[in-house]
């Protein structure tokens, strides 16, 4: 059973950032508001997550950490939400497996809390805890019982930068929840879950940058587009400020932030990347969910249409600044 979360483990955490993103997606699913994320070097420290959610049952949390024992609810209306269901109720025992686990947790109207400590995946206590509604959920020594996983970590700045990136995705995908991200007592990023667009790429890249950036708005019959775009001076060197929501979930598609670079056209330096925050509205039908499931990449039908919708909005909002 322990080998089996640990072999589970090797797919689902690879590194302190799966780790982060699975914490922060069950955060998410428990319907905080609220989250903030404690990161020790880079995670492997420890990687420490509150939040203000549902809470776990007194008599579900030991379950949580078993494997295949929950059921989460995944709705049906959500295509995206098939490419995690191969991972359904793994990612609690596969963190736990490799690493030192504390959890306290309360729902609403519970008269405590409780707490449970995990090393490598056994139970070394469970106990009643004060009453907070809302889960903390802390892993410390990420990989330490695993040598091999450990060696494949890249350097602390590499893995930071990819918890960055999680926590940047899903705070622009999420602007109704406030996150803060702390590493070594630094605030990194701080949002302030108004539900506004703008207000959270603020947060995320600094007002100055935010306060700089123009709307882009166009739709055709199938597909809605709104968001930010920022000037062509306004560059950075890596294609990860390039972020493209659809229906409200962070996608990867390279022909789309393609169709982004050749909506600047000429104005764009080689090697260089606007900072662009696309939100599309489709037919969940148009969406494309049959790629590997740890990857964010979806393919869509219409995609030409799309890349013509893109190129196209953000020619026009260019063109209009040098006029
Ligand atoms: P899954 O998310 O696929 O159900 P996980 O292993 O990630 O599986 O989580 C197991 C279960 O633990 C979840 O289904 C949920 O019921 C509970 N859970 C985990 N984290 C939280 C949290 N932060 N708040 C509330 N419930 C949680
Ligand atoms: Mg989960």
């Amino acid at each position: 059973e322990q080998l089996a979360n640990q072999i589970a483990a090797g797919e689902v955490v690879e590194r302190p950032a799966s780790v982060v993103k699975e914490l922060l997606e069950n955060a998410i699913d428990a319907k905080s508001t609220k989250i903030e994320i404690f990161i020790e070097e880079a995670g492997l420290k420890s990687i420490q997550i509150i939040d203000n959610g549902e809470g776990i049952a007194e008599e579900d949390v030991e379950n949580a950490f078993k494997r295949h024992a929950t059921s989460k609810i995944h709705r049906r209306d959500d295509l995206f939400r098939i490419r995690t269901l191969g991972f359904r109720g793994e990612a609690l025992p596969s963190i736990a497996s490799v690493s030192k686990v504390m959890i306290e947790t309360a729902v609403a109207g519970a008269k405590q809390g409780s707490a449970l400590i995990l090393d490598g995946g056994k139970i070394i206590s469970h106990k009643p805890a004060a009453l907070r509604q809302g889960t903390k959920i802390t892993v410390e020594q990420l990989f330490y019982n695993t040598p091999a996983r450990l060696k494949y970590v890249k350097t602390l700045q590499t893995e930071l930068a990819n918890i960055g990136d999680v926590v940047n995705r899903l705070a622009l995908s999420h602007p109704e929840i406030a996150f803060r991200l702390v590493h070594d007592g630094h605030v990194m990023l701080q949002t302030t879950g108004s539900g506004d667009l703008k207000q959270t790429i603020a947060g995320i890249y600094g007002l100055p940058i935010a306060k700089k950036m123009l709307p882009i708005a166009a739709e055709n019959l199938d597909f809605k587009l709104s968001g930010f775009i920022s000037l062509p001076e306004l560059t950075r060197a890596g294609r990860q400020y390039l972020s493209i929501m659809i229906n409200g979930r962070y996608i990867k598609n390279h022909q789309l932030n393609r169709a982004i670079i050749n909506g600047y056209g000429s104005k764009l330096m080689v090697g260089r990347f606007p900072i662009v925050v696309l939100e599309i509205q489709t037919d969940p039908l148009l969406v494309d969910v049959n790629v590997h499931p740890t990857k964010q990449e979806v393919r869509l039908s219409k995609e030409t249409e799309l890349q013509q919708l893109i190129s196209k909005a953000i020619n026009d909002q260019l063109r209009e600044q040098v006029l």
